[in-house]
């Protein structure tokens, strides 16, 4: 709010530039200081969807995708090489293990030594479930290949030292540690370097051009600093979603919850029930002011099956009922309570009516 009142560029060397400058330098050095790498490090844009953007256009060569990555990786990783992942939803790093091997030394088309990248996101936001990224470095590291890190969902949740460490690059998103919206970043490793996707000014050493968004990148930096004192109070909610978990197995014996043998983020539960569409679900727990989503992307009105499910091999049908219960710090016992009234009811009153 503070940074809303100023006005100013952060490249004019006048005095009201230069305190732009020092909100934009502070903020860094917070989201550095969640992320564990030097302030330099961290380039501002506009999302996460920005940053995975970058990475995948500027890369040349080969990249290799898990079949669960956001679209904003998928949609701009051009002909990318498909990792399958296990039913949990975890990517299998025997088949990219092959897979590297078997670029490096004869290249898709028989040319080797172009350059190889690997995309693995931390954590997934349909599940939550974790992916080993530290595995992944270490053959990355094997074949020489570039590793990028959507950690946009571990953010905050999840310490992201080790992450830093061995990535090439990660991208974190504002809004997702309870920043504002169009705000993010990538996290270039020290001597990695990428042909800018935005040129036309020096901003951000000569990698982002355009005048830095003052505003928002304040708020990513405060929540950068409250999301940092804030990680180690999530593992108290995991004990609060396996509650929850509980409790829906009790009422709904038939509920499917996924992910249940992996490691997952603390407060992420994604759960079906045959024959209980999502849409229903969430428009029923909408109108009892309870706000969950779906595991199906909803466009153009049409309900698809989530691409996540169906690489896990979800059957279809169960996959179409697919509901993310997503908690905060400081949702309450009383607030879940009132979400397994309203589910229970919404889907006991389906099934008697169907
Ligand atoms: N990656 C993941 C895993 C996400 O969940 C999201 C947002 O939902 C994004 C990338 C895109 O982030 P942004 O909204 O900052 O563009």
């Amino acid at each position: 709010m503070d940074a809303m009142r100023h006005i100013g560029n952060p490249s004019s060397v006048h005095a009201e530039g230069r305190a732009e400058r020092g909100v934009v330098e502070t903020a860094r050095r917070s989201i550095a200081d969640l992320a564990g790498c030097p302030p330099g490090a961290v380039v501002f844009t506009s999302g996460a969807t920005e940053a995975n953007a970058w990475v995948l256009r500027a890369r040349r060569g080969m990249v290799f995708a898990s079949e669960i990555e956001h679209p904003s990786v998928l949609e701009n990783a051009g002909n990318f090489h498909t990792i399958p992942v296990d039913p949990n939803g975890v990517v299998d790093l025997g088949y990219l293990a092959h897979a590297l091997e078997r670029a490096r030394t004869t290249g898709s088309d028989g040319t080797a030594d172009q350059p190889l990248t690997v995309t693995l996101m931390a954590a997934n936001n349909e599940t939550g479930v974790m992916q080993p990224v530290q595995a992944a470095a270490d053959l990355c590291q094997k074949h020489g290949a570039w590793l990028h890190v959507d950690g946009v969902q571990a953010a905050g949740k999840y310490p992201l030292e080790d992450i830093c460490a061995s990535a090439d690059s990660l991208a974190l998103s504002g809004h997702k540690i309870g920043g504002p919206t169009g705000v993010g970043a990538l996290i270039l490793r020290e001597g990695r370097s990428l042909t800018p996707l935005i040129a036309g000014g020096g901003q951000e050493q000569r990698r982002r051009a355009g005048t830095e968004n003052v505003p928002g990148i304040a708020g990513f930096g405060a929540a950068a600093r409250a999301a940092k004192d804030e990680i180690p109070l999530w593992s108290g909610i995991r004990d609060r979603r396996d509650h929850l978990e509980a409790e829906m197995s009790r009422l709904i014996p038939d509920v499917k919850i996924f992910g249940v043998d992996v490691d997952r983020l603390p407060n992420t539960t994604c759960a079906a029930v045959a024959g209980i569409s999502a849409e229903l679900l969430l428009m029923r727990l909408d109108l009892a002011g309870i706000a969950i989503s779906a595991g199906s992307a909803c466009s153009s009105g049409k309900v698809t099956i989530s691409p996540v499910l169906n690489a896990m091999g979800v059957e279809s049908a169960l996959a179409q009922g697919a509901i993310r219960i997503s908690q905060g710090l400081y949702t309450t016992n009383a607030e879940l309570e009132r979400f397994l009234i309203s589910w229970e009811a919404t889907v006991k009153r389906k099934s008697v009516s169907s």
